[in-house]
């Protein structure tokens, strides 16, 4: 039974409907009324020019005054031409927000004053023309009134209603969709009404009801509702010009009401079955493209996991909203990026990580919506999310965001780096707005204690040095602009030289000296690293290779490789080609990889290492204890040497514990057979205390800082630094 009900209730179209298929619908039927619309014109235009032909210039002619004569014979084609133009341009331009320029705002208002004021007059015109007498009874006349008076009331409703529609559209930008539903059914029921009147005057006249029957099959076939709507419309209809028709015979005969009445009722029941079947098959079917299309425009519009918008969508959605808005200052775009959810990937698994993504989608509409729903919401990639929204409560907004993601991991540390742009005039390109917003985000990227920032003029040049050094990594290559500086490593029991950790340096014709903090970030982030590494280890092989020729002191060079480099590209056989090339004994090279490295890629890191380690490099941990996993990577890898991070040597005179924890570092390192390196030695003191607990190398603006080599030569021939003899 239920099976039965919900069969018929879904024939029937009572089924409740998702807004995107009421959505398609209404949008069918506004196209539609666009043919709906061309049709009343041209049918006007015609009729016009048959009338004033056949009645108006005759009469004319006759003497009589053209203006009455205008008014007398043609003045209802002239309301019907007035109504087809206006819904031909309000259905037009309804829809389309980008195109509701000031020349279409006047013409759809003055189509809908022109509807209103003309109706008006006609109605005050024609309230009682229809009277009784000549031919005509008492009902006919009420019917024929009826019809007249109806008419002039839905042409008043569509007049009054495009008035109001587009004064909000332009003014306000706000579209008022019931007032569309209203233009629609008003037009539906002026059609039918229409099909009465023209085809009860012809039937007057002994002619076949033609009009009737082709206004209810524009309606029926072109403006689709509900089908139980549609069949009660057509079903109605049929009914009251059935009976109009039976009652209008006054107990004469006429031809086509005999017809009806006998023989033909069956055809025109039979046409009635027929159009509302029709009715239903093109409902049916209207659904079903609403479904297709909608299934179709998810997929080029949304992002697949998180239901936001994919980038390329939101940003042309806000292309649309900067373009339409009044008040374009109000906005500010958000680029929204999830502190450590690389962490949270990597220990939770994919799919927590996936569920956490598709949270903070929902966290972001909850916030940052408004009222009226205009802001938009996207996901760039990965942990990366977009936003355009009001810019009032922004920065609250942001913290609770931060809030609620904090709280959903109690171990992991989580946070929100979002960076804020305002788009300063409508045709800022949104791209370049977002790409802004991006910027001030990485300013506090890895900051989990500063969630927002905007953008600013400063940080303008900071983009442009970063484009610059996008643009020029090539440049910088070729003409040696990339040069490794030389910091000095030493024997912490009598701090001779025993080597040297290489450090890039981009000597730049434009902005003089760069350092690796301006452009080691950028380089990794577009995948370009590999090529600045490649240029390092050639030219420290070339000073290797020239010191050795030329009988100058030569000690270890610790080359530092970025996690990108072996993903990038053969780091190990680029090495080994190189070291090869120029002939350098492997000792000679030291190859850092940081703790955090280790963690983001343990596969392919462990093949590397083992096969760095088999070739005869010795294998050095850079920045150990500033990691998450320190010690898992100890267990997981086996190094030659470990670097102890500059952190821990912060506040060493007052911080009785760090003191504790690096003797423990040196006294585990030495266990497990690894030799030690302290960075960032700046004091006597703390040279002092790292030889009094066992760590064998120091190294530190205390003994030097990085220099090009020739300084560094310079230091060694003054006898200000001295090369051990001891150098592995
Ligand atoms: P890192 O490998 O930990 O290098 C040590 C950094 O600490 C260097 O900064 C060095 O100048 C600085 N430093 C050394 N002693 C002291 C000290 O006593 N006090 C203080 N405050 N700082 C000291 P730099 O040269 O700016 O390099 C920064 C980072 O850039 C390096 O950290 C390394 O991770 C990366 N880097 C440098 N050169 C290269 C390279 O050729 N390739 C790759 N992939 N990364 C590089
Ligand atoms: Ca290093
Ligand atoms: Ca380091």
């Amino acid at each position: 039974m239920a099976r039965i009900w919900h069969f018929i209730s879904h024939i029937l179209g009572f089924e409740k409907l998702s807004t995107n298929e009421k959505e398609y619908l209404h949008e069918s039927n506004i196209k539609s009324s666009i043919y709906m619309g061309f049709i009343v014109v041209a049918l006007e235009v015609w009729m016009l020019i048959r009338q004033i032909k056949k009645r108006v210039l005759i009469k004319v002619k006759d003497g009589y005054p053209l203006f009455d004569m205008m008014v007398k014979y043609t003045s209802k084609y002239w309301l019907f031409l007035i109504i087809g133009l206006a819904l031909m341009i309000f259905c037009i331009y309804c829809k389309r927000a980008k195109k509701f320029t000031k020349p279409v705002f006047i013409a759809m208002l003055t189509s809908g004053i022109f509807c209103f004021l003309y109706t008006f007059v006609l109605f005050l015109e024609n309230f009682t023309k229809v009277n009784v007498g000549a031919g005509i009874g008492e009902t006919q006349a009420f019917i024929l009134n009826f019809l007249l008076v109806f008419l002039y009331v839905c042409t008043f409703v569509i007049g009054t209603s495009i008035i109001i529609y587009s004064i909000f559209k332009y003014y306000k930008n706000i579209t008022i969709p019931i007032l569309e539903h209203i233009i629609i059914i008003a037009f539906t029921l002026i059609c039918l009404d229409f099909g009465f009147l023209v085809s009860y005057s012809d039937f007057m006249q002994d002619k076949e009801i033609i009009c009737f029957l082709t206004m209810i099959l524009y309606v029926g076939c072109l403006l689709i509702y509900r089908p139980y709507i549609s069949l009660l419309i057509l079903g109605v209809s049929f009914q009251l010009f059935y009976n109009i028709l039976t009652t209008f015979q006054d107990g004469k005969s006429f031809a086509p009401v005999d017809g009806v009445i006998s023989g033909d009722s069956v055809n025109y029941f039979t046409f009635l079955v027929s159009l509302v079947t029709i009715c239903f098959a093109i409902y049916h079917g209207r659904l079903n493209e609403a479904h297709k299309t909608y299934a179709l425009e998810k997929n080029l519009k949304n992002d697949g996991l998180t239901g936001l918008l994919n980038f390329n969508y939101f940003t042309e959605k806000s292309r649309e909203l900067i373009l339409t808005s009044n008040n374009i200052n109000s906005y500010i775009f958000l680029f929204i990026d999830i502190y450590n959810f690389k962490s949270y990937n990597d220990q939770r698994g994919f799919e927590a990580g996936n569920e956490f993504l598709t949270k903070v989608g929902s966290f972001l509409t909850e916030l940052f919506d408004d009222k009226e729903h205009t802001c938009l919401f996207g996901r760039q990639a990965d942990d990366h999310f977009v936003v355009l929204t009001k810019a009032d409560n922004v920065i609250e907004n942001v913290n609770t965001l931060t809030k609620k993601i904090k709280a959903m991991d109690n171990e992991i540390l989580l946070g929100v780096n979002a960076g804020g742009y305002r788009p300063l005039d409508e045709k800022e390109d949104p791209r370049r707005c977002i790409d802004r917003a991006r910027h001030a985000s990485a300013v506090i990227k890895k900051n989990v204690d500063v969630s927002f920032i905007e953008y600013d003029a400063k940080m303008g040049d900071e983009y442009r040095k970063r484009l610059y050094i996008l643009n020029n990594i090539e440049n910088a290559v070729n003409n040696g602009w990339i040069t490794p500086y030389y910091q000095p490593v030493v024997w912490s029991e009598n701090k001779e030289i025993c080597g040297c950790e290489a450090l890039a340096r981009w000597i730049d014709p434009v902005y003089g000296q760069l350092y690796p903090n301006e452009f080691i970030p950028v380089l990794e982030e577009y995948s370009l690293i590999h090529k600045l590494d490649r240029c390092i280890i050639e030219r420290v092989c070339q000073d290797l290779r020239n010191a050795i020729d030329n009988d100058k002191p030569y000690f270890p060079v610790s080359l530092n490789f970025s996690r990108l480099d072996f993903e990038l590209m053969d780091a190990v056989s680029e090495l080994e080609t190189l070291v090869n090339k120029y002939n350098i004994p492997k000792e000679l090279i030291h190859v850092e990889i940081t703790e955090s490295a280790l963690i983001d890629s343990f596969t392919i890191l462990s093949v590397a290492i083992n096969k760095l380690k088999e070739l005869g490099y010795s294998i050095w941990l850079d920045d150990f204890g500033s990691g998450y996993s320190s010690l898992n990577v100890l267990k997981d890898y086996s190094f030659d040497v470990l670097k102890i991070d500059m952190r821990f040597l912060s506040n060493l005179d007052k911080n009785e514990k760090s003191k504790v924890l690096i003797d423990c570092i040196i006294q585990m390192a030495n266990r497990i057979d690894m030799l030690t390196l302290t960075e960032g030695v700046e004091t006597f003191d703390e040279a002092d205390f790292l030889n009094s607990v066992g760590c064998d190398r120091l190294q530190g603006y205390l003994f030097g800082k990085p220099v090009p080599k020739e300084v560094l030569y310079q230091r060694i021939e003054s006898k200000e630094l001295i090369v051990s003899k001891k150098i592995i």
